[in-house]
């Protein structure tokens, strides 16, 4: 039906006749003269029609209205330099044209202005509802664009350059170990039984390394039936990944080539390799979390051993119950943050209480190089001490030290939390920046203390450090994550292929070897014919294209998202369904009727 799309046309093309498809992104009427902003996925391109030099089309030109979609014929043409669009990459053109015909109009009003030169913001509700007007939108069709680039580029690298295949798995299955709600379907050819919807490929691309597959990835769609925390879905991408026969360090150079190549292909950005690598401790210790912001600096200083025996009993009493006491430097410059800000009733009081503190101390350094503090810290501390407390933090006149003071996990949440809030409010996150890193030698079990037991950090087939083997219960994991400026964009490990050691997990689980079977039994089977050393990585797909994006929003880069209330505005789903469909999978509901199941976004 044409000859070329709106936005591939440039100054090379004058003189030529033309015929586009696409939709009127807008019409002006200048006197007669009629200009028409004709777009498809490319990009837009001017047209004029006038009664003069386009006679065969000047009364259809005037009929069109926004988002009617034409097919017109024309000429290439220079525009004159009044009207050169330097900001369009078609701006220095502009097509006469001799035909113009309706393919199709708009029959009802449009909900939202769909046009590049509309900036209006839209309720996202009513863009939900109406996607595919959205997906027109300049902003939405460019990321979708990106999220095509990003995937072509990943499946370039890996298939053309590191041998990689893309195997698919399937999407009805069991139950997989990433610890969230499955989400389940009935049978209806096996009354009572259920699959569940894959939360990752897990064991199937284990799996696929026993059938000796060497190198698999797969852009797979997960499915976690989570609780509605800001910006998940229900399902979403991951680009999913193992490998045989590969060490840790090997794993996590393929895995920065790829990322650093992804990032050059999409920003033309250099990343520096390799990536620094920080183990979780010693991430725990200087930001109070495993996925720290290293844009800036604010490190977090234990002064447990200082405190321990002052006469401030918060001090004192934190420690002496196993706890720790540490303390957010916060430089000169930190006018903004008033006392009234750090005490009662203060939003960074708020902050810290929030995040569990039972209060927040504080120092500061005046001017004379002494100290003014809250409550009783400065009359329980000796000129010795604070002397000491003063060099280890560096603190200088006009730094303020914040404390955390209580259990080790507590105490980091808080400050961590502080440290976040603290660095944007000051100024102190450079935007431009793209900080990389590896967080490695996680713990391979937390302690759940519900259910009384360890759980896997990771999931139970992620090998332990071998040299910790003897105290399986405290062992590190051979686990790592990517972290992209404080947010983990990935995270993997090298697995248990050896037995004895997967006993080992299981035991330190509190899984016995037969729940163990029931659950995996098709895993532990395989491993026994013959399994090669293996290990793999998952990236959040969607969020990775967000971060590359400049979006704050994962709905933003998915086509088809969910509401955070895990509709689908567009669609309606989820959806009651008739009686006999639920009799024919031998399911009854239990729910209780709803008055309205619209309840958003109407
Ligand atoms: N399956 C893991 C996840 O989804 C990733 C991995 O270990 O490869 O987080």
């Amino acid at each position: 039906m044409r000859t070329h799309y709106c936005g591939h046309l440039r100054k090379e093309h004058i003189g030529a006749t033309v015929t586009l498809c696409g939709w009127v992104d807008r019409r002006r009427d200048h006197g007669g003269v009629i200009f028409l902003d004709l777009r498809d996925r490319t990009g837009i391109v001017q047209i004029v029609s006038d009664p003069e030099r386009t006679p065969g089309s000047h009364a259809q030109a005037d009929s069109l209205r926004n988002e009617y979609v034409v097919k017109i014929t024309g000429r290439v043409t220079p525009r004159p330099p009044e009207s050169l669009n330097p900001k369009l990459p078609t701006g220095e053109v502009e097509i006469y044209a001799d035909s113009i015909e309706l393919l199709n109009g708009v029959y009802k009003q449009l909900p939202f202005q769909v046009s590049a030169a509309d900036t209006e913001t839209v309720r996202e509700e009513l863009r939900l509802k109406y996607r595919y007007l959205d997906l027109r939108r300049e902003r939405m069709a460019a990321n979708l664009q990106l999220r095509h680039q990003v995937i072509k580029t990943i499946r370039r690298f890996l298939e053309d350059e590191q041998h990689f295949m893309e195997v698919e798995t399937p999407v009805l299955t069991r139950s997989t170990p990433e610890g969230a709600r499955d989400y389940l379907v009935p049978s209806r050819v096996n009354p009572g039984d259920w699959f569940a919807l894959p939360q990752s490929p897990q064991l199937f691309k284990q799996l696929l390394m026993v059938a000796g597959c060497d190198r698999y990835y797969q852009i797979a769609r997960c499915f976690r039936d989570e609780d509605l925390r800001a910006d998940r879905q229900p399902e979403f991408t991951q680009l999913d990944m193992e490998m045989s026969f590969m060490s840790l360090d090997e794993v996590l150079a393929l895995n920065e080539a790829l990322i650093s190549h992804v990032f050059k292909t999409i920003k033309g950005i250099d990343i520096p390799l390799p990536l620094p690598r920080l183990t979780y401790a010693e991430a725990m210790d200087r930001y109070g979390t495993d996925r720290p912001d290293t844009r800036y600096g604010l490190e977090l200083v234990d002064v447990s051993d200082l405190v321990k025996d002052s006469g401030f009993k918060v001090f004192s009493g934190a420690i002496a119950a196993g706890g720790i006491v540490k303390v957010l430097p916060i430089p000169e410059g930190n006018a903004a943050i008033s006392n009234v800000r750090i005490k009662p009733g203060g939003d960074l009081f708020k902050e810290a209480t929030d995040a569990g503190a039972k209060g927040l101390a504080y120092i500061r350094v005046r001017e004379d190089g002494e100290i003014d503090t809250i409550g009783a810290i400065k009359d329980n501390l000796s000129p010795a001490q604070k002397e000491e407390l003063l060099r280890r933090t560096g603190a200088k006149p006009g730094h303020l030290l914040l404390f955390g003071a209580g259990d080790i996990p507590t105490v980091n949440k808080t400050l961590d939390r502080l440290r976040q809030v603290v660095a944007a409010q000051l100024g102190m996150i450079d935007n431009s920046k793209i900080n990389l890193l590896w967080v490695i030698d996680f713990p391979m079990f937390e302690w759940n203390a519900e259910e009384k037991r360890l759980e896997a950090l990771h999931h139970p087939f992620t090998c332990p450090r071998l040299e910790d083997l003897d105290d399986i219960n405290n062992a590190r994991a051979q686990a790592y994550d990517m972290v992209y400026n404080g947010l983990e964009i990935g995270g993997g490990s090298l697995r248990i292929y050896q037995r004895e050691i997967q006993e080992k997990v299981f035991t330190a689980i509190g899984l016995s070897t037969e729940e163990a079977y029931q659950k995996f039994g098709f895993l532990l089977d395989a491993f026994d014919y013959g399994t090669p050393p293996h290990g793999g990585i998952a990236y959040g797909l969607d969020r990775l294209i967000m971060l590359l994006a400049g979006e704050d929003s994962i709905r933003d880069v998915i086509a088809f998202p969910k509401t955070q209330q895990a509709r689908c505005l567009l669609t309606g789903a989820p959806a009651g369904v008739d009686g006999k469909q639920l009799k024919e999978l031998y399911v009854a509901s239990t729910a209780k009727p709803k008055s309205s199941t619209k309840g958003e976004g109407s």
